[in-house]
């Protein structure tokens, strides 16, 4: 199947208040192009580099998200373009973003990852870190942060998927009318319609549109 009928097929399926975010980590130019021809404008990239060379070949109204792990040293490459950073894990990048942003006179804006899955390979805050980080947000002048993102487990338990969104779903919940959030990231190939159902505003979704990924 073509990467047009590809996006259409899972556009189809998208309630309206859900972000199709459309990740292109690996992938060439021409593929994001053709989603770009379909009317995709969201892509997610995970590697700053590779989202800057792309920024600078294609189209200006492309919407680029960091959805990778931030290394704080390549921050300064995207902070003149980039419209929203996933991946925010620790102070450290806050610090960055915000410096960098003051730099371009912009105001960057960031969703806080928290770690929901039982695998202690992933990234984020956990709910205690998230306190401390909310309280001290007000130093931060050129960030906005505007939501949290999480990942699940990889695993085939359904009910453990659930349960992991169902807890990421109640810490947004904790916080979103008081600090204006409109931004909950979670869901990918192989669970974005489980991430709906649990509240999710925003999925990122690689390889069911642009197929397998080669490394
Ligand atoms: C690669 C990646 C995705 C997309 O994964 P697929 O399974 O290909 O949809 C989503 N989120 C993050 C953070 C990723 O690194």
């Amino acid at each position: 199947m073509s990467i047009a009928s590809q996006l259409k097929e899972i556009g189809a399926d998208l309630p309206e208040h859900v972000t199709l975010v459309a990740v292109s980590k690996t992938k060439p130019a021409s593929d994001i192009l053709q989603a770009y021809e379909a009317g995709q404008r969201d892509f997610g990239e995970n590697k700053i580099q590779e989202m800057v060379a792309k920024w600078e070949e294609l189209p200006k109204d492309i919407r680029w998200h960091m959805i990778g792990h931030v290394q704080t040293n390549k921050v300064k490459y995207m902070a003149p373009f980039v419209h929203l950073v996933h991946g925010v894990d620790r102070i450290k990048v806050l610090q960055e973003l915000d410096k960098q942003a003051k730099k371009y006179g912009r105001i960057i804006q960031c969703l806080l990852q928290i770690h929901i899955a039982k695998e202690e390979t992933k990234f984020g805050f956990d709910a205690g870190e998230l306190e401390d980080v909310m309280l001290n947000l007000h130093e931060y002048e050129h960030v906005q942060v505007v939501g949290l993102m999480g990942m699940a487990s990889n695993t085939d338990e359904t009910q453990q998927v659930i349960e992991e969104f169902s807890s990421l779903k109640e810490l947004f919940d904790r916080y979103a009318t008081r600090q204006n959030w409109n931004t909950l990231s979670m869901g990918m190939s192989g669970d974005y319609m489980c991430a709906i159902q649990q509240g999710s505003t925003m999925i990122r979704v690689g390889s069911a549109i642009f197929g397998k990924r080669n490394y």
